[in-house]
């Protein structure tokens, strides 16, 4: 007899027991690098050396209010305040999902090795 696939019906995020699947995960190492990331969104990262200026994507800006870590991809807003440890953080806050949404948007998560 077939086993079939009884939790088709709500969705394979949302399946009950986790029993036979395989385990996913968060892969940081999968991240892409901040530069990269950055420019994607369309953050143009300006100036040199670890910490970049950038127009905030989160309040109306009109000069540069946005601090980038180059190297973490850590943020800081000098005018409103918004702020993260990294390029998750950032996806989050500015497409409005949660982790795992935006881990999967980044191609952080996925199947653990
Ligand atoms: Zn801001």
């Amino acid at each position: 007899m077939p086993s079939g696939c009884p939790s088709r019906a709500i969705g394979p995020s949302q399946r009950p027991m986790p029993g036979n699947f395989q385990q996913v995960g968060f892969h940081r190492d999968r991240l892409p690098a901040p530069a990269r990331f950055y420019a994607d969104e369309g953050v143009r990262l300006l100036g040199v050396g670890r910490w970049r200026d950038a127009l905030c994507p989160f309040h109306e800006d009109t000069r540069p209010s946005l601090r980038v870590l180059l190297e973490t991809g850590a943020f800081r807003c000098m005018a409103c305040g918004t702020r993260g440890g990294d390029v998750l953080a950032f996806y989050q806050r500015r497409h409005g999902v949660g982790f795992v949404d935006a881990a999967r948007a980044l191609g952080a998560w996925g199947v653990m090795p």
